[in-house]
């Protein structure tokens, strides 16, 4: 069994952050076949709207994870959108040149406003996936800064041309996974929350073993918890390749 977690956050309310640290993580996630890990970066530590230096600190911590760990982990750079076109630029353009390979949003503002565009634009210049935090707002209801499932999938279909991550399964439930569907650059990470029976074998039904990559949210979920959601739910073997490794390899073209 082998796997790549696409949803992690190695410095994590600024724990984590050493070379020791970060080495003890991959080792504990390598024993149980995990191979490679996207750091998504310490993105709520500064609060919901980080200024343009805090943002710029966030994703340095993270290069400095790949700095030491180059095999073992890649970046994906946090932004805050409503910081406007010219910093949202700037910083996809420095986080671009120091290798990061995706894009992280958070919730500075919800996926429908117009202060996306920019982001779109410069993830589409510089070919990055966008990893969308998103969660069902029907009872937490703080939608003017979370994104809905519903809005997420609007965001995909206002950009095709933009490959998306909508993060946390569980968190989307079982009307996320209908609004994801039939939406072709639209994949769904199966991270936040704790396993729930039957909800991965209704996202495979409805949007099929391509459309679903494997997520933990470490260090807020654990390895062994979040691989055995996967391993517990009855697929095919192809299936389940597609989701643990194949899938985020071949979006983020990962060397085998
Ligand atoms: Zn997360």
């Amino acid at each position: 069994m082998r796997a790549i977690d696409i949803h992690t956050h190695p410095v994590f309310f600024r724990s984590g952050y050493s070379a020791a640290e970060a080495d003890r993580l991959a080792a504990g996630a390598s024993a149980l076949g995990v191979r490679h890990m996207i750091c998504l970066g310490d993105v709520l530590v500064y609060g919901p709207r980080p200024n343009e230096k805090q943002v710029r600190t966030i994703n340095d911590q993270t290069a400095q994870l790949l700095r030491w760990r180059p095999d073992y982990f890649t970046g994906f750079c946090g932004l805050n959108p409503v910081l406007g076109e010219r910093a949202v630029q700037r910083e996809v353009e420095r986080c671009a040149a120091l290798g990061f390979k995706g894009i992280k949003l958070e919730i500075s503002n919800n996926a429908r406003e117009a202060c996306m565009k920019p982001v779109m634009h410069a993830a589409a210049r510089f070919g990055l996936p966008v990893l969308q935090h998103t969660w069902s707002m029907t009872h937490i209801r703080q939608r003017h800064m979370h994104s809905d499932p519903e809005d997420t999938a609007l965001l995909a279909r206002r950009f095709p041309n933009v490959r998306i991550i909508m993060a946390h399964l569980t968190g989307c439930g079982y009307r996320g996974i209908l609004e994801a569907k039939g939406i072709d650059n639209l994949v769904v990470d199966t991270s936040g929350g704790y396993p729930e029976a039957g909800l991965l074998d209704f996202a495979l039904e409805h949007l099929g073993a391509d459309h679903i990559v494997y997520g933990s949210d470490l260090p807020i979920r654990e390895t062994s918890v979040t691989l055995n959601r996967i391993l517990g739910t009855k697929m095919s073997t192809t299936e389940r390749e597609k989701i643990l490794y194949g899938n985020t390899a071949r979006l983020l073209q990962l060397a085998p």
